[in-house]
């Protein structure tokens, strides 16, 4: 068939479009059709959409776990494993310092918000956001078969790397459960390329339901806001993250940015860098070149501590509250954002929607209104779709960086455009 000129790449990539295409035009056809809303959206869509992303989310904490485990009892020397979590860390916690930084100078500038009436009745229930000594608390697990069941990736990482160290220094024993961890590896590598080919189904099915869902009035209305965001995205994206690509790894930005559309496209569809994590590896590993010891470790941390996306939200989303309740802030105020929205994210989960619990945190934080969430909670989707892309090319960003500088890169595979996903 003619299916098989196309890439795999491809052929997400046209069931993103086609997707997003479907769903729109039946927002628009659909009327009070009971077929389409019925049959189509809670029936098809709904169905197609939700097994793939159960399936995604299925592979995550094994996929997590032995990689990592592989990844650790790899490792010649422990002092290593210490300088690439110092490293990651610090270019983490920069990067999104960079990001909110930049769009709160960017949302200053034009200020969205400004004129803007304030709608009497917003209300916005803020949950709990965790405090930052439970964060530190809670990264140790008490028991690790709880946090593989609630899918706790702070604590499933810390499990897995003592694991993982123990394994190293066992001798005969460790070994020979280091060797049973590399084969499952293999296996469990192999079952996300499986269902890596029919993530082109599974995305047009989100894609479909979400955009026939999605309420594009309040975009008209929150116009200014919502660009502003989308801009400053892309600007983070398209030119900060090649310039620390270039600079810091000395590698050619447009290879790395080529390489991550499909993850891009699965981040976009999920909203969820957690729900990433099994294609984001597969990218950084087989694409980018990055070994599996550096990658295994950095692409599950980066899914729930770096989020330069949504810290970029937040940012914007700061000034524009301030904006639109007439308050002024002070530079300490900023300064108080960047960091309460820098170590935010370091506590919270790549899951959909989590940005604006960890908004309400920033905006108590300066003594704005949490209620003012609820002005731009219509515009969020979208932009939660969007930012999860750039929150994972964040990852991979800093992942194949600190790889480069710890040895841990392939060239020969980061240069290569053909490696990486194959059809099979
Ligand atoms: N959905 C985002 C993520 O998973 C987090 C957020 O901004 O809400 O990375």
């Amino acid at each position: 068939s003619s299916n098989k000129k196309l890439t795999l790449t491809h052929r997400i990539l046209i069931g993103m479009v086609s997707g997003i295409l479907l769903g729109t035009v039946l927002q628009m056809l659909s009327g009070s059709s009971l077929f389409i809303q019925h049959y189509l959206i809670d029936g098809l869509f709904h169905i197609g959409g939700s097994i793939f992303v159960a399936s995604l989310k299925m592979l995550v904490v094994p996929l997590v776990f032995v990689s990592l485990v592989c990844g650790v009892s790899s490792m010649k020397d422990t002092a290593r494993l210490g300088r690439l979590g110092g490293k990651t860390l610090l270019l983490y916690l920069v990067t999104t310092a960079i990001a909110i930084s930049l769009a709160m100078a960017v949302a200053l500038l034009i200020r969205p918000g400004t004129g803007m009436e304030l709608a009497a009745d917003v209300t916005f229930n803020a949950k709990e956001a965790p405090s930052l000594s439970q964060v530190v608390i809670d990264l140790f697990p008490s028991n690790p078969i709880e946090s593989m069941a609630k899918g706790n990736m702070l604590q499933i990482i810390v499990f897995s790397l003592l694991f993982g160290i123990s394994l190293a220094i066992t001798g005969d024993a460790g070994k020979r459960v280091a060797s049973f961890f590399q084969d499952l590896n293999e296996v469990i590598m192999k079952l996300v390329t499986l269902l890596m080919n029919v993530a082109p189904y599974g995305v047009f099915c989100l894609l479909a339901k979400l955009f026939y869902q999605m309420g594009f009035d309040a975009i008209a209305s929150l116009f200014s806001y919502f660009m502003v965001v989308l801009s400053v995205l892309l600007i983070h994206a398209l030119v900060v993250y090649p310039l620390i690509l270039r600079t810091l790894g000395g590698l050619n930005p447009f290879i790395f940015l080529r390489k991550m559309r499909e993850a891009i496209v699965f981040a976009f569809s999920t909203a969820s860098s957690n729900a990433t994590i099994p294609v984001t590896m597969e990218t950084a590993t087989h694409k980018l070149g990055v070994r599996n010891s550096t990658a295994s470790f950095t692409v599950p941390l980066g899914a729930t501590i770096n989020m330069d996306g949504t810290s970029i939200m937040q940012g914007v989303a700061t000034i524009f509250i301030a904006t639109v309740y007439g308050i002024d802030l002070s530079a300490g105020d900023f300064l108080m954002v960047i960091v309460t929205a820098t170590l935010a994210s370091v506590g919270t989960a790549g899951v959909p929607g989590v940005g604006l619990i960890t908004l309400a945190m920033v905006l108590q934080q300066v003594g704005l209104p949490v209620e003012g969430i609820a002005l731009i909670i219509g515009v969020d989707r979208l932009l939660d779709m969007v930012r999860t892309a750039v929150n994972i090319t964040g990852d991979s960003m800093v992942t194949t960086v600190v790889a480069k500088s710890e040895g841990d890169l392939d060239l020969e595979v980061y240069n290569n455009k053909d490696a990486g996903l194959k059809d099979e």
